[in-house]
């Protein structure tokens, strides 16, 4: 059977070559006849492995030294806690700006441990936009400010990173991780689920400025304490050890394609095919206001449930899989990650026009 053309908003489709490497791989791993899946995570090869994605990471995202790359289990959502336990610890205070339903856990898991409040929500409008908020709005003595950078279900993403003075800012980065470049030394800490851009589920990176640890609270549990990780190079107990060496051959991919420069303009150009075919339609419309539009979730709608519903099937049949929209917004959304060529956005606007030409 023939690939379809995966646009899940996670886990989503991982770039075809990786998935060649790691079939060709998987009985007999550079000679050591064993596949990743079954060497222990205190080998010398597998330590091989978790440093080589290690240095990968670091030289891609141009990551300081003065920050320490965790690879974690518990997903993006473990780390909603783990970060209050963790960071809320000076004034027992921090300010969440709540973009989308990522953004919302986060804050009500942090209201669980001290004084969490929402300086600004775009509640109001469906997430269709990023609030805008200055410093001087910032609770000065907050331990941190906490936004979610890309918001996977609504499609909005935070084209600059917001000024928060001397509050270390800490950003949920799970569907844009390797996007596009970012500057890691404007964050205290990024992380996300690796399933969006980055590996299969069930790996969940952190980077975190080293000043940061080591002030968590007493209460913390030992899995949930950063510092025990970045003491023990993310082997203080069995990290995912396969999802990690995937995560290596997608850093490897991403490196002899360019990098994250050649990335980020890969994935303009696929964003820029279908904004330009919804704005131009007179069937599909965007649903967010264009200044906050995602490289990387695109959600869009037609003015009947009728007529969404039969697109879905119809693009399902035509092997264009998971387009069916967030159930909190409804429509479709095209999730147009790192691993989505070029020509499968081409062939699906091009299904999209022909849908309209057909039904209107
Ligand atoms: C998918 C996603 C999450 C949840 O990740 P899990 O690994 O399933 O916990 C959190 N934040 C964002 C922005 C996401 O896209």
């Amino acid at each position: 059977m023939a690939r379809v053309y995966n646009f899940s908003a996670g886990p989503s489709m991982l770039p075809e070559e990786v998935l060649k490497k790691a079939a060709a791989e998987m009985l007999d791993y550079e000679g050591s006849g064993q596949s990743v899946m079954e060497m222990s995570h205190r080998s010398k090869v597998y330590d091989k492995i978790i440093k080589d994605a290690e240095a990968l990471l670091r030289e891609l995202m141009n990551i300081p030294d003065n920050y320490k790359v965790l690879f974690l289990q518990g997903g993006a959502s473990t780390q909603f806690a783990a970060i209050p336990l963790n960071f809320m610890n000076k004034n027992n205070k921090a300010d969440y700006i709540i973009t989308g339903q990522w953004a919302k856990k986060a804050f009500a898991e942090a209201q669980k441990y001290g004084e969490a409040r929402a300086v600004a929500s775009s509640a109001d409008k469906t997430f269709s936009y990023i609030p805008k908020v200055s410093k001087e709005e910032f609770t000065p003595d907050a331990d941190y400010v906490y936004i979610c950078m890309n918001n996977t279900i609504y499609g909005t993403v935070y084209h600059e990173i917001p000024d928060t003075g001397d509050i270390p800012l800490i950003a949920d980065i799970s569907s844009c991780f390797l996007s596009e470049p970012l500057d890691v030394s404007k964050f205290a800490m990024v992380y996300g689920g690796a399933q969006k851009n980055v590996a299969p589920a069930g790996l969940t990176i952190c980077i975190i400025r080293e000043d940061m640890l080591g002030n968590a609270r007493d209460i913390t549990p030992t899995m949930l304490d950063y510092k025990i990780h970045a003491d023990n190079d993310s082997l203080y107990n069995t990290p995912p050890c396969y999802t990690i060496y995937i995560c290596k051959l997608v850093l490897e991919w991403l490196k002899d394609l360019g990098g994250l420069e050649a990335m980020k303009e890969r994935n303009e150009k696929k964003a820029k095919i279908l904004y330009d075919f919804l704005d131009n339609s007179k069937m599909f419309r965007g649903t967010v206001v264009k200044e906050d539009r995602s490289l990387m979730n695109v959600p869009f709608v037609t003015d009947s449930e009728e007529l969404n519903a039969k697109f879905i099937k119809e693009a399902t049949e035509a092997g264009f899989v998971n387009l069916k929209g967030h159930r909190t917004v409804g429509g479709m959304r095209a999730s147009i990650y790192n691993a989505m060529p070029v020509e499968g956005v081409e062939k699906l606007v091009a299904f999209m026009k022909d849908f309209e030409e057909a039904n209107s």
